[in-house]
């Protein structure tokens, strides 16, 4: 048995460290908070966790790109093609059952209701966002004019007002030093057309393919080494935002009630609902499958963006659940970018609960457009840090609710924040595994065609 306890340590050594590096970061921000450190001075305690975000962020980029790339290249266009519909299909169903597990939560134990107890929120002039125009700005960012500008900066025009600064303002300080938005979606769009394109040229387009294909590889090697510091750069991030935070004795009535409410939905999504769904269709333990995962939900929780886990899920995925790389490649650059079940559930219960506390009874025709919307914001929500919060913008200008009252939530939403990126890394690693699983008629046959080709050459 001395064996056996070694070779669980072995094989679980990482994951042992980063629930210790969430723990000790928990314990270290508690064991600071009395000393009233000034901004300045958090800043700097927590600066060892903005490295880490710094070093995932630089990742994400050519990692998005050449995964997308080498994965649908490597794909004849039939088998790409079933694999990106399976895979939509379990982002919209997923997402749609997020946002109704969030309105029927919101509704049962309206946290909103009496009048408000919050203070007022200050009006600010905001703009009212027409849903029409967010939706094109959404189908606009699909196709960036210039590569390069994508790489760091997202059209957002019917926002004009609204932006991470104007929110963040007086409220927080963003000691992960997130920045705007890349344009994901645009890259993701761009790099599976070039893919598609390049894995049609035959023997003309092999350079290229080789070429992404190391890069691909390169980028991973990098993760690895990145890997052994994230421990560390959590404990940090972790350890900095609790010193930081605000009293929590001052978030009582509807909004400690809202919180509750985000939180339970999350927990209903993602441990039953989810798991539920990968057992229905690959009848395998959702549970194991959700435990080599774990490095990567604990990076989500520390860093609070999809997209800076990236590099961490796909090795969880890869080396902890062998799930085909093939697989990996394709969807998950993309589940990153679209695919944000906890946002949409948060975006939902969000809105409604700023209807009740101003008194407002929604109709069934209103609670069906929070959940159209509410898709369409998580869809176009950046995953990177409360994203979520200015796509809210959305939501509720399309039922007319008042944008300012988004300051109302602000005061819990960077630990909401947590919680909804990781239910979206969730949801995205638990698609990949059910996609790979309903693909293994596809990926079997092109094992065989590969292997036939090496046989008549
Ligand atoms: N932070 C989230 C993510 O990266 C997006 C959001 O703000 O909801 O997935």
């Amino acid at each position: 048995s001395r064996a056996c306890v070694k070779g669980f340590l072995k094989r679980n050594l990482f994951v042992l460290f980063t629930i210790a590096a969430v723990a000790l970061g928990v314990m270290l921000g508690f064991a600071l908070r009395p000393h009233n450190l000034t901004l300045r001075e958090i800043k700097y305690f927590a600066f060892p966790g903005e490295l880490l975000m710094r070093m995932l962020q630089m990742l994400v980029l050519p990692l998005i790109i050449s995964s997308l790339v080498t994965g649908i290249s490597s794909l004849d266009s039939r088998a790409s093609g079933k694999m990106g519909v399976r895979a939509v299909i379990y982002y919209m169903v997923t997402t749609l059952i997020a946002v109704f597990i969030g309105i029927v939560i919101v509704t049962i134990i309206r946290p909103g209701k009496g009048s408000r107890d919050s203070p007022m929120a200050k009006s600010g002039n905001i703009e009212p966002v027409q849903a029409a125009d967010a939706f094109l700005d959404l189908i606009r960012n699909m196709f960036p004019p210039n590569l390069v500008e994508a790489c760091f900066k997202q059209v957002r025009p019917s926002i004009p007002h609204l932006t991470f600064e104007h929110i963040f303002l007086e409220e927080t300080v963003p000691v992960s030093g997130s920045s705007g938005g890349v344009n994901a979606l645009g890259l993701v769009v761009f790099s599976m057309c070039f893919g598609l394109v390049i894995g049609n040229m035959k023997q003309q387009g092999q350079a290229l393919r080789d070429f992404f294909d190391c890069l691909n590889e390169a980028i991973m090697r990098l993760v690895s080494i990145i890997i052994w510091y994230a421990p560390v750069g959590i404990m940090f991030l972790i350890a900095g935002k609790i010193v930081e935070m605000k009293d929590l004795a001052e978030v009582g009535g509807q909004l400690g009630m809202y919180t509750v409410s985000v939180i339970v939905g999350l927990l209903i999504h993602g441990l039953f609902v989810l798991p539920l769904l990968y057992f229905l269709v690959t009848r395998r333990n959702p549970y194991s499958f959700i435990g080599g995962l774990l490095q990567a939900l604990i990076t989500a929780l520390g860093t609070s963006s999809s997209s800076a886990t990236l590099p961490i899920t796909f090795r969880c995925l890869e080396e902890n659940n062998r799930v085909d790389k093939r697989v990996t490649r394709f969807v998950l650059p993309v589940g990153a970018t679209i695919n944000m079940d906890g946002t949409a559930l948060y975006e939902a219960v969000a809105a409604i609960f700023i209807a009740q506390v101003n008194d407002m009874d929604l109709n069934f025709g209103q609670i069906l457009t929070i959940s159209i919307t509410a898709t369409a914001a998580s869809i176009g929500a950046a995953g990177i840090p409360q994203a979520g919060l200015v796509t809210m913008v959305i939501v509720l200008t399309s039922v007319g609710l008042p944008t300012e009252d988004i300051t109302l939530i602000i005061a819990v939403d960077w630990f909401l924040d947590r919680l909804r990126t990781t239910t979206n890394v969730l949801g995205d690693s638990l698609g990949a595994g059910i996609v790979e699983h309903l693909s293994r008629g596809e990926l079997h046959d092109q094992v065989a065609e590969v292997h036939n080709s090496v046989i008549e050459e």
